[in-house]
């Protein structure tokens, strides 16, 4: 039944004027996959999906809804983590970008390329390829998510180390503003010092201060030849100055260094199928690196061994594997990337957080925060793993099944304010990777000065005065 207002239901069919039968659903069936966020913790309602097919419909639909004062939330390919891509109170409409999946220009000589928000980061990546260049961007979600959402998140993923976040591989923007206006900064200058750089407003702003449309984003050389190492080290600090040392050794080659504790390691190989252990012995620690170079040949993994050679004597390094083809590398990657899966499997709770510190306080903040949780919960397990050499650590407390009947609300509050309040004292972050969306509004608040928080309301309230554009999300 429908219960939204009737002026709701005169808008609606205003936006199906506009973008025809095929841009609008309405049908709660059809809807469903567009108002529960992936996880599946939110559940939203709408009085419909819209889907234009271009930037002038997306411009007409989003001065409707300003004229209507109608909330939008504009959806790319829905595998956020934060709730933030779902409706969240009555009438709000859900606008994906998911039709607007053209790329409009590939210009390999100045190393860029031009294409529309919709387009699945997966099909990105592979027009770079197909024009011999490199479009960095790698994340899990890759064959789903969309370049948009990538944006509006400041994606990270595996490549950061070596190419920065989103926020670092984009030129240019359109935007559709929320009174419905374009604005068109499809730039693809590497130098242009004109004013404030309007589109870094937009990356991460997570769909609350316009609907991107288009982007040109930055290309790279293609590597020639990569180098896959799976080391165990002792403790973490070994791993920080692994790191340091690959540097030495390799410079910008390195371009993943993830770390993984035992315990990770031992979800993976007790839930997902066909994984094994890459080395003989048990070992507390294992670091994932990756090397790459435009240059093909045997050099590269060359350099991998003498750099872990060099590390194994310094007792950085325990023992090590380097991959001897793509599908061994292939199989030391799936062993890190099935890891949230493998916890999932798992029975008990799991508090999940995205936090960030100085790349050199890792270690400290590791031995620190766990000391401070096996005090408050005995028993309890620290699921880390992460990208050690951008600071960022999925740093995860496992509370066994034991626990499990009774976990409350409270229990999960206790211990992520532990954790926070501890990144908290690093000067961290409580959100490295995935955004603020409906999930961590409370925690923004707590953390963020009053200034800091003035300062985006501020922005907020110039940019979108009347609060249609992803309303309840972030601030
Ligand atoms: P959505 O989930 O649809 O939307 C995300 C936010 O962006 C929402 O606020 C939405 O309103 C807004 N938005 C979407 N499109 C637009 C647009 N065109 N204009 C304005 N606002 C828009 N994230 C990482 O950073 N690193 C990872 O390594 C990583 N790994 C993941 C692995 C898995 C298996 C999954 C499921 C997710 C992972 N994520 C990761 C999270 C997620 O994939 C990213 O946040 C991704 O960037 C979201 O893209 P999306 O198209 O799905 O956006
Ligand atoms: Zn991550």
């Amino acid at each position: 039944m429908n219960t939204d207002p009737p002026d709701v239901a005169a808008t609606v069919a205003r936006i199906a004027a506009v973008v025809g039968p095929q841009g609008i659903i309405t049908d709660p069936r059809d809807m469903e996959p567009y108002i529960v966020d992936w996880r599946g913790i939110y559940r939203g309602v709408a009085p419909a999906v819209v889907r234009p097919a271009s930037t002038a419909e997306v411009a007409a639909v989003v001065g409707l809804c300003a004229e209507t004062a109608t909330p939008v939330v504009p959806q790319g390919g829905n595998t956020g983590m934060c709730g933030a891509s779902v409706p969240h109170g009555a009438g709000q409409i859900v606008l994906s970008l998911a039709r607007m999946n053209r790329v409009l220009d590939v210009d390999a000589l100045n190393n860029t390329m031009a294409v529309q928000a919709g387009c699945v980061l997966a099909d990105v990546q592979q027009a770079a390829a197909a024009a011999d260049r490199l479009f960095p961007l790698s994340l899990g979600a890759e064959g789903s998510c969309q370049i948009g959402g990538n944006l509006s998140t400041n994606a990270g993923g595996v490549n950061v180390l070596r190419y920065g976040n989103t926020r670092d591989l984009v030129l240019g923007l359109e935007v559709v503003l929320p009174d419905g206006r374009v604005w068109n900064g499809m730039r693809s200058l590497r130098k242009d010092n004109t004013g404030y750089d309007l589109k870094q407003l937009y990356i991460g702003a997570e769909g609350t201060l316009g609907v991107i449309t288009a982007a040109v984003l930055k290309l790279f050389s293609r590597p020639a030849a990569t180098a896959t190492a799976w080391a165990a080290v002792p403790h973490p600090d070994a791993a920080l100055n692994l790191l340091a040392l690959l540097r030495r050794h390799c410079g910008d080659r390195v371009t993943a260094f993830e770390l993984i504790s035992r315990n990770c390691l031992d979800l993976v190989l007790r839930h997902i199928p066909g994984t094994r252990d890459p080395l003989e012995a048990i070992h507390e620690w294992y670091v994932l690196a990756d090397l790459a170079d435009s240059h093909s040949g045997h050099a590269l993994r060359n350099e991998l061994e003498i750099a872990l050679e060099a590390a194994l004597e310094d007792a950085l390094v325990a023992d090590a594997v380097i991959a001897e083809s793509e599908a061994q590398a292939r199989a030391l990657w799936r062993m890190r990337e099935s890891i949230p899966e493998a916890a999932r499997a798992e029975p008990g709770m799991l508090y999940r957080h995205d936090v960030s510190v100085a790349v050199s306080r890792i270690p400290a903040f590791i031995r620190e925060a766990r000391v401070a949780l096996e005090d408050l919960f005995p028993g309890v397990d620290v699921i880390c793993f992460g990208h050690l050499g951008d600071g960022n650590l999925h740093y995860n407390a496992f509370v066994s099944g034991r626990y499990r009947s009774d976990a409350t609300a409270r229990e999960a509050h206790d211990v992520t304010d532990l954790v926070y309040d501890i990144v908290q004292q690093y000067r961290g972050s409580f959100s490295a990777e995935h955004g603020i969306g409906l999930a961590k509004v409370d925690e923004i608040r707590r953390y963020k000065s009053p200034v800091e928080i003035e300062l985006m309301r501020t922005l907020k309230q110039a940019l979108d005065p009347r609060n249609i554009m992803n309303p309840g999300k972030v601030l």
